[in-house]
């Protein structure tokens, strides 16, 4: 088990009042640093522009990485492109590729990539919701094209749903999305009845939907066609803001949901990946729910392990 992470990605900063800010990842780090002090940290790599390119146009690589920037400038009422973005989204994308490596070369047989700017409502040409590059495609693209795999797959368990991570890979059978998000809610993208070549699987959860209707779609839908997939290597987009003290959102989790459900992806990567699993923060923007929360995962994904 290894965590990526970079210093740069907290120096992507939106400005103030900003709620994916960067004491987010501060929290997270500092709740993984205290709760695993034997865990293996390392500094997550760029992501080079070839990697990028695998699931974003060349105008939006453009656009984050060559855009000179002497302040916060909004690219949408949301999303901030400031003086450290470039380098917290090159680290961030840089991240997911390299963990992918580590476990197709049995190094490890988990990651969990502690960064930001989250990426899952990056689109193929634009940059949304927080999010510059999508970090969790351009990690599966690069199994995908690098290491041959064909069957792949990303669970989403954010509370909003990751439009950029299905729009990539909607007519891609080689990945399988799988979501729950709260519906209606922002990007008001999620439908049931999207479901891509048969590889898109979400499941939209009304407003106060608790821990009982979360798990129940996920154990008699969501991980039952996961299961029936049979991904060589499982991608994780791990947001915490479905909690119930996350002010973003409706959904009533607990802490130990985001247990339950680490644990019931791990016996499914366990059956078919060799157990190998790569998990990527997303959101998640109550700062102590956020960091109880990334504890709780990473301790589930570390089970089994030496
Ligand atoms: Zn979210």
């Amino acid at each position: 088990m290894r965590i990526y992470s970079h210093p740069a990605c907290t120096r992507h900063d939106p400005g103030p009042g900003h709620a994916e800010r960067p004491l987010r990842l501060v929290a997270v780090t500092e709740g993984l640093r205290e709760h695993f002090s034997d865990i293996d940290w390392e500094e997550a790599p760029r992501a080079s522009r070839g990697q990028l390119l695998r699931v974003h146009d060349d105008a939006l690589l453009a656009l984050v990485l060559d855009t000179p920037v002497d302040g916060p400038m909004a690219l949408d009422p949301d999303t901030v492109l400031a003086p450290g973005s470039s380098e917290a989204a090159l680290r961030a994308a840089g991240a997911g590729v390299a963990a992918v490596d580590a476990v197709m070369h049995g190094e490890i047989k988990r990651a969990f990539c502690a960064v930001r700017p989250p990426g899952h409502h990056a689109t193929p040409s634009a940059a949304m919701g927080f999010c510059l590059f999508n970090n969790i495609a351009v990690a599966a693209a690069h199994a995908c094209d690098k290491h041959g795999l064909s069957r792949v797959a990303v669970v989403d368990f954010d509370v909003h749903h990751g439009n950029g991570t299905q729009a990539i890979f909607d007519t891609d059978p080689r990945v399988m999305y799988l979501s729950s998000h709260q519906m209606p809610l922002y990007p008001d993208t999620g439908y049931a009845n999207e479901r891509g070549v048969g590889n898109i699987v979400n499941a939209p959860l009304p407003p106060d939907s608790g821990s009982d209707v979360f798990r129940r779609v996920w154990q008699d839908q969501l991980l039952p066609t996961l299961d029936s997939f049979r991904p060589q290597l499982l991608f994780i987009s791990a947001g915490f803001d479905a909690h119930k003290r996350d002010p973003l959102a409706q959904i009533q989790l607990e802490t130990d949901d985001y247990a339950w459900l680490t644990h019931q992806l791990m016996a499914i990567a366990l059956r078919h990946a060799n157990g190998r699993v790569v998990s990527m923060l997303e959101g998640g923007y109550d700062l102590a729910a956020l960091r109880e929360c990334s504890v709780a995962h990473v301790a589930a994904l570390r089970e089994g392990l030496d």
